[in-house]
Order: C-alpha cells, then sequence, then structure tokens
C-alpha cells in the first residue's frame, strides 16, 4: 500500500524529445487510477519515471511522503506489468513467477506459498508445470500479472496490458484486474489507449495529450463535464459530435446558429456564453450521440430544438442502433431506438437536447 505524488515531473530525451511536461498529480493510496491519451502522449514516459525505470528531468517523485528520484528502481517496491508479458520462454509458469523472489534470495517456502496464492487468486493453478508457448494469450498476461503479485508490492503499474489480446478477452480481463485490484487493496496505475477500459475500470483518469494533463477526474465527470474538445472527442463511444455554430442574440434569446436553422440555448446556458464574450462568434457545439435523437417525445414536444439532415449510414450494435446523418455538410451520430427503420438517402429529423449541449472554443 502506497500513495505517490508527481510533482511537475518532466521528461526530456535525448535528441530533446519533452514526452512528458509538467506533470502533477495526486494519487491516494489504494487508489485505481487511469492514465489515458493517443499513442506517443507519454504514457509510458510517466509510468516507467514511477518505477524508476527511466531518469527524471525536473521535479520531484514520492513515494508515501519520501522523495524517491533517486531510489533505484529495485528498491522502490514497485511492479510494473508490460504490454507484451515478457515472459521467460524457457521456464514453466510457476518459475516465472518465483523468478523475481529467486533473485531476491526469498526463502523457498515463501516463495512456493506466494505462489501458490497467486496462482490461486489468478485460477493459473492447474497451468503451473507448462511453459508460456503452452498457454493462451490471456493465461500468459495472468502470468505476468502474478509475476508482478508475488512479489507484493506497494504500488502495481500496468502499461497497456490487454492491448495484446481479442476483444472477448479483453473485456473479460478488463473485470479480472478490476477484482484483483479490489482483492489486493494496493494502489493501481492503468495505462491505455483504449477508451473503454478507461472509462469502466478505474476510480480516476487522467487525460493527456503531447505529454501534458487535459484533464483530471472520474470517469464520469469526466464524460459529462469534458473541459475541452480533445477529452470530449476521446472519451465516450462513439466520441462527441461537433458543429460549428454561430451564436447570436434575438429578443432576448440566444441561439447557436447552423446554416438557415437556429438552435435555442437554454438561458443559464446563453447567459455564460454571452458574459464569456461569444456573441456574434463562432463556437463549436458538442453533443453525444445520447443526446440527439430521431424521433420520439423530445422530438415531438421541441420541434425548435430539430435539424433537418440525410441518413447517410445505420450501424447496429445489438442493444444500440446509430445513425449517421448529414447535417449541413457535416456528419453528426445519432442514437436512435432500434425500433426506428429508415432507408438510407431518406431526410430524417434530428432532436437535439440543448440541456445536454456544450460549447468549446474552436481550438481547444
Ligand atoms: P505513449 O506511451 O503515450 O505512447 P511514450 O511515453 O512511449 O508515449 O512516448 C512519448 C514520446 O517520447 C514519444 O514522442 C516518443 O517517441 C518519445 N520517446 C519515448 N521513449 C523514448 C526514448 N527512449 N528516446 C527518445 N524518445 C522517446
Ligand atoms: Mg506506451
Amino acid at each position: 500500500m502506497a500513495s505517490l505524488y508527481l510533482k511537475n515531473l518532466s521528461k526530456t530525451y535525448p535528441g530533446r524529445v519533452t514526452a512528458v511536461r509538467d506533470f502533477s498529480l495526486e494519487i491516494k493510496d489504494q487508489e485505481f487510477l487511469i492514465l489515458v491519451g493517443p499513442s506517443g502522449c507519454g504514457k509510458t514516459t510517466v509510468l516507467r519515471m514511477i518505477a524508476g525505470l527511466e531518469e527524471i528531468s525536473s521535479g520531484e517523485l514520492y513515494i508515501d511522503d519520501r522523495l524517491v528520484n533517486d531510489v533505484a528502481a529495485k528498491d522502490r517496491d514497485i511492479a510494473m506489468v508490460f504490454q507484451n508479458y515478457a515472459l521467460y520462454p524457457h521456464l514453466s509458469v510457476h518459475d516465472n513467477m518465483a523468478f523475481g523472489l529467486k533473485l531476491r534470495k526469498i526463502p523457498k517456502a515463501e516463495i512456493r506459498k506466494n505462489v501458490q496464492e497467486a496462482a490461486r487468486i489468478l485460477a493459473l493453478e492447474d497451468l503451473l508445470k507448462r511453459k508460456p508457448r503452452e498457454l493462451s494469450g490471456g493465461q500468459r498476461q495472468r502470468v505476468a500479472l502474478g509475476r508482478a503479485i508475488v512479489r507484493k508490492p506497494k504500488v502495481f503499474l500496468m502499461d497497456e496490458p490487454l492491448s495484446n489480446l481479442d476483444a472477448q478477452l479483453r473485456a473479460q480481463m478488463r473485470i479480472e484486474i478490476a477484482k484483483l485490484h479490489k482483492n489486493l487493496q494496493t494502489t493501481f496505475v492503468y495505462v491505455t489507449h483504449d477508451q473503454t477500459e478507461a472509462m469502466t475500470m478505474g476510480t480516476r483518469i487522467v487525460v493527456m495529450k503531447d505529454g501534458l494533463i487535459q484533464q483530471i477526474d472520474s470517469p464520469q465527470s469526466i464524460y459529462d463535464h469534458p473541459v475541452n474538445m480533445f477529452v470530449a472527442g476521446f472519451l465516450g463511444s462513439p466520441g462527441m459530435n461537433f458543429l460549428e455554430v454561430l451564436i447570436i442574440e434575438q429578443n432576448g434569446c440566444i441561439f447557436a446558429k447552423l446554416a438557415d436553422a437556429q438552435l435555442p440555448v437554454p438561458a443559464a446556458g446563453g447567459q455564460k456564453l454571452k458574459e464569456q464574450g461569444y456573441l456574434g462568434k463562432e463556437v463549436v457545439l458538442g453533443i453525444r450521440a445520447e443526446h440527439l435523437c430521431g424521433s420520439g417525445d423530445l422530438l415531438d414536444r421541441h420541434p425548435e430544438c430539430a435539424l433537418r439532415g440525410r441518413l447517410e449510414f445505420t450501424e447496429l450494435r445489438g442493444a444500440e442502433t446509430y445513425h449517421y446523418v448529414k447535417i449541413a455538410g457535416r456528419e453528426v451520430v445519432v442514437r436512435v431506438s432500434p425500433e426506428q427503420r429508415t432507408e438510407t438517402g431518406q431526410e430524417v429529423r434530428v432532436g437535439f437536447n440543448m440541456s445536454k449541449v456544450h460549447f468549446f472554443d474552436q481550438e481547444s
């Protein structure tokens, strides 16, 4: 068990690539923290600095209030699980898990006990004699987790541990890792570029872009209140719809104007736009697919909150159906009721739940 405090961490690699800039974050004891962002945004670099595998260019790293910048990786009591498992092919499952403990000269009886315990938690008991090549991808990943568990570290770092698994296994392992966290009651820092993993596994999410933190919050808060277009577009599937609109005032009401249609902005939101000086300016209106509709109550009650478009494509996702509709030259994704049957190419109306609309600066 441990808390971590990252204070203004930066990393510049030789050749002057600054991979992480001024990264500040407190990670609470027993927290399941997710670092998410596109490939190359600096996630692995942050993990490697925490693990002690990469030198910190500037800033301070504390584990339980102890400054550890100059503490060697092996003395940090942190275990890291890698994307490619990094198992020893010539060793059995048992010996792969025991390897790190043997190196540390842990007594044999204790090694046996720890390996048995990890094997039980991860359902590997029947596979202890096998070699990695005799295992499936999911089993190999469990061995990699087992190797971390047997050390009973203060902190688990996981770098995209599921990205080599197929979709079904990934979904299963997501739940297993979340359970593992509950079981072990240890601090987890989990890196992913997968928005589903980010939204479902952790207690808090850190969204990164180009080495910089964009937002830190609970999955739900980030989903409901993204601070910029990058965060709004990155989390959620499908990502948020964006439409460029002109903010105007008419008879004391604020409208978002798009081509020849105008959507009324609720009073509080309109007032805020006015205060921010957006009147007469172009902004980006963001709205999620589930806050748009193709039929039903909202459309009947608020015809003024609808735009006309043409249905381009229907995507059936089992429990959900999405319409891809072209509105004023832009494609938007609408979650529609599964009963709604519309032919591709037809004109449709798309209702906007204006209380769920976000407005963003164009640059964000
Ligand atoms: P992520 O894990 O989010 O994909 P990384 O932390 O691996 O991102 O990389 C962040 C940036 O640092 C990238 O531009 C990458 O090319 C660069 N980088 C990573 N490792 C090194 C290295 N050892 N030397 C030089 N540049 C590196
Ligand atoms: Mg990486």
